[in-house]
């Protein structure tokens, strides 16, 4: 039996996610996740499941990241539970990391360089890409040797053209700054597109695909052939739809408005804006999408108009996207929000059977959306819409397996990894 493993990390702000997958082809069978949540804090939690037997663990009053790692290593090798004898089971470990700015283009062998330039790009990131160069770190000391590979959140949407990417700034603020949209949920619209193309059975150059990931962050992207074209987050994931906690798009004279109006500061209006804003915000009740809709169904008035908010955004988006690619062959639904909710997925796309969108009432209702992909439109939709698991976890794996790992020593004069994406 191949036991040779790829470890995904995906280190967040005050938690540490992990996924275990066997095998050197396409990383197809999964053996173990887990999570250690409240990092830095008292009540730190790990949970951990895998094919060997699950465990969850209070960890003893610890400091940060160091500890959240060492716990993950201990588990990964734990005699009963672990899914590995020994760490040199591990064959390759693939890093998600939010921000790659426009340096990065694709999956990227990690090394002193590449690592130093993700530390850099945590000006535009703060609170991802400084904790993901952490945990980096962590597991060279741990791997030593072992190829790691860095996959960007924002890498798929690096085919954006100069009119997706730019806002209306003075142009200098572009080159001098890089202020620009960048686009996030890379690794989950490739994902569902992929999966789309196969389950379709056709080639996914000849498909316009609009991608609707609507989770607790949730952000709509139009692919072309492959290829993002556009997306609704830009600068930062705040951008575009509304979110569990963030306000998406908003008229930008709001924020002088409120500065002038109300003494707010630039962290103020940062809370504002990411955390106290989108479905929590409106709705003054939750941000979680099925608990509001428990609520509307009981006559909570806020609740229902935040869902309503949330759906014609998406619908707006959906348009827009229709409108740049000429056509849509299929939309895709995923994420916790879009795999889950069938309320959601009927009323963003009701009534409009003139541009091609057909829902199937019964389909979308039954849809099994955390299982398997589910088609939910009628035999007549001329477009198919799709229910589609995302696994963004398994995705980096195939990504970090399948990112040129032989070529990765030969490296430019400079020490770049030449071959795997630095562009
Ligand atoms: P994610 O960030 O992808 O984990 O998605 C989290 C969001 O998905 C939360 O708002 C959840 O309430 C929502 N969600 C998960 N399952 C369902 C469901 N069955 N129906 C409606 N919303 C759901």
């Amino acid at each position: 039996m191949n036991d040779a493993t790829t470890l995904v990390i995906n280190a967040g702000s005050s938690s540490l996610k992990y996924a275990c997958f066997q095998g050197n082809g396409l990383a197809e069978k999964e053996t173990a996740r887990g999570q250690i949540d409240r990092i830095g804090h008292t009540d730190m939690k790990l949970v951990h499941r895998g094919l060997r037997g699950s465990v969850e663990r209070s960890l003893a009053p610890r400091q940060g990241y160091t500890d959240a790692f060492a716990a993950m290593l201990e588990i990964l090798t734990d005699p009963e539970v672990g899914p590995i004898r020994s760490r040199d089971k591990i064959q390759a470990v693939g890093h998600r990391v939010v921000h790659g700015g426009d340096t990065f283009t694709r999956p990227t062998r990690i090394d002193a360089h590449v690592l130093a330039e993700i530390q850099r790009l945590g000006a535009l990131a703060p609170l991802h890409n400084p904790v993901s160069a952490q945990a980096i770190e962590q597991s060279l000391l741990a791997f030593p040797g072992v190829p790691q590979v860095a996959v960007f959140d924002t890498a798929f949407h690096q085919t954006l053209p100069p009119e997706a990417f730019l806002y209306g700034l003075p142009y200098e603020y572009y080159r001098e700054h890089k202020i620009r949209r960048y686009g996030f949920h890379g690794t989950s619209h490739q994902h569902v597109s992929i999966r789309s193309s196969d389950f379709l059975k056709k080639p996914i150059e000849d498909l316009a695909i609009i991608s609707c990931h609507l989770g607790n962050g949730s952000s709509v992207c139009a692919i072309e052939g492959g290829r993002s074209i556009d997306t609704s987050m830009g600068f930062t994931p705040t951008e575009g739809l509304l979110m569990g906690t963030r306000c998406g798009d908003i008229d930008p004279a709001v924020l002088p408005f409120l500065m002038r109006s109300q003494g707010m500061d630039a962290d103020t209006l940062d809370k504002l804006l990411t955390r106290q804003g989108g479905l929590l915000g409106l709705s003054g009740l939750t941000e979680d999408m099925r608990e509001l809709e428990a609520a509307a169904r009981a006559g909570h008035e806020q609740a229902a108009t935040a869902i309503g908010v949330f759906c014609r955004r998406v619908r707006k988006y959906v348009g827009a996207y229709l409108a740049l690619l000429g056509r849509a062959d299929v939309i895709v639904f995923t994420a916790g929000i879009g795999q889950g909710s069938a309320l959601v997925r009927a009323r963003t796309l009701a009534g409009l059977e003139g541009l091609g969108i057909v829902i199937d009432e019964k389909r979308n209702a039954e849809a099994r959306g955390f299982e398997e992909v589910c088609v939910i439109s009628s035999e007549r939709s001329p477009v198919t819409v799709l229910v589609v698991p995302t696994h963004e976890e398994q995705m980096i794996a195939r990504l970090t397996l399948t990112s040129d790992l032989e070529n990765m020593d030969g490296r430019d004069s400079d020490g770049i990894a030449g071959p795997c994406g630095l562009a």
